[in-house]
């Protein structure tokens, strides 16, 4: 169980023409660097394990950013994704095929309303789905928030509230309006009769895990019933399980959005996303106004219904709530000088540090075996697979101190960078 131990070891191992040198020089013969950072080549998964093309293995609590709900080489998916490939791959949306109305079924099954779904490949795609059916709804205006995530095709990058990630593609479509997150008058501000939707995360996962104050959600929906606007709650990082719901707005006493967008998680792994419209906000997009080759794909949808299924079957909302909470606790009681606090929920988590060194952990939990990721300059998020075990968050939590102090002292060292 000592992974951190192991992965030391294997790493110092490591010669200049490793398998990992090699494969990283093919990629950056081959592949956009559009990250700009160094990045692990890996090669095999399994669980919440990850082996790198050298053999040394890591704790995955990056899971695929938050798509890998099962986490690596599940059965199920395994199973229904062998099993859907060999019967009937891809017949496109000129006809119906079992899966996708398997899946849409059990989706509007799980929400517990009446709805349509439309079915893509990725999260800043069902953004678009619902950027669309804001423009058919005949109002110009949208609002969204500072620091908010939904995508990079440009629809979607108009709505998100990032300016790094916006500025060199301006002028993007569409009147939209950036609120601060979490400001419910700043929402009410914002807000008219010619606001056709309202779209916002329920926590922002790529501005660092940021919650908002109770009732937020609460609170945008009553703005926007009174302006007639449709709230779209972006669940692409938040939904399918994430944070111990199935939803996380459900979380949200009462609060029912007129569109749920998701991806990530939804395929465990396969490319699959969702715009989930209900009620009169089904009702805009009619034949012709959108369309898609590959989604509804049978066996993205195959994986899907084999992700919902094994959250119900295995109890993994249970597991998230208890991983949570054990990693929260784990982390706080640790009482690190590095360590601020644990925000987020469930299985979506941020370590806010103290000094904006997250980058820094990042690759200091990474020489010890564990795969985090970093946001924001001071939060380490955390996404493991949502069937995570008790023993992996103790490995996480036995290893992390060594982390931490790895970056205190190098930071407060004389030989530091
Ligand atoms: N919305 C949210 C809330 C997200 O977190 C992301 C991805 N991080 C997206 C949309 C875009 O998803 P994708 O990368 O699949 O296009």
């Amino acid at each position: 169980a000592n992974t951190a131990n192991t992965a030391n070891t294997a790493n110092t191992a490591n010669t200049a023409n490793s398998a990992n040198d090699e494969l990283t020089r093919r990629w950056q013969g081959a592949l956009m660097d559009n990250y700009g950072t160094p990045r692990l080549p890996l090669v095999r998964g399994a669980g919440t394990r990850l082996w790198d093309a050298d053999g040394t293995e890591y704790l995955d609590f990056v899971g695929g950013i938050a798509v890998n709900a099962l986490g690596h080489a599940h059965p199920a998916i395994v199973e229904a994704v062998s099993r859907q490939i060999a019967s009937l791959g891809h017949v496109s949306n000129l006809f119906v095929a079992e899966p996708p109305v398997a899946l849409a079924e059990r989706l509007l099954q799980l929400f517990g309303r009446e709805g349509r779904v439309y079915f893509c490949n990725s999260g800043a795609e069902a953004v678009e789905g619902a950027f669309k059916i804001g423009r058919l709804t005949g109002r110009p205006h949208m609002v969204a928030t500072d620091g908010g995530f939904h995508g990079r095709t440009m629809g979607a990058l108009s709505l998100t509230g990032q300016p790094g990630k916006r500025d060199p593609f301006l002028p993007l479509p569409g009147d939209v309006t950036h609120v601060p997150y979490g400001d419910p008058q700043a929402l009410a501000a914002a807000v008219t009769e010619d606001t056709a939707l309202v779209v916002i995360e329920p926590i922002q996962g790529e501005n660092g895990v940021v919650v908002p104050p109770p009732g937020y959600l609460k609170a945008a929906r009553a703005i926007t019933a009174a302006t007639g606007s449709l709230l779209v709650l972006d669940e692409v990082q938040t939904g399918v399980g994430r944070t111990g719901h199935w939803f996380e707005y459900q979380a949200h006493e009462g609060v029912l959005p007129d569109i749920v967008t998701l991806a990530k998680g939804l395929g465990g792994g396969l490319p699959l996303g969702a715009t989930v419209a209900f009620g009169r906000a089904a009702q805009f997009l009619k034949p012709g106004h959108h369309g898609t080759t590959f989604g509804g794909n049978p066996v993205a949808c195959a994986a899907g219904l084999a992700v919902l299924d094994t959250i119900e079957s295995e109890g993994l909302l249970e597991n998230v709530k208890r991983a949570g909470e054990k990693l929260r606790e784990g982390i706080e009681s640790l009482g690190h000088p590095l360590v601020d606090h644990v925000r987020g929920s469930g299985l979506l988590l941020g370590i806010v540090l103290t000094e904006p060194l997250a980058p820094r952990a990042q690759q200091a939990a990474q020489d010890a075996g564990l795969l985090v990721n970093a946001p924001a300059p001071d939060v380490v998020r955390l996404m493991p697979p949502l069937n995570i075990t008790e023993d992996e968050v103790d490995t996480f939590l036995g290893a992390l101190p060594g982390v931490l102090d790895t970056v205190t002292d190098r930071t407060n060292g004389s030989n530091g960078d």
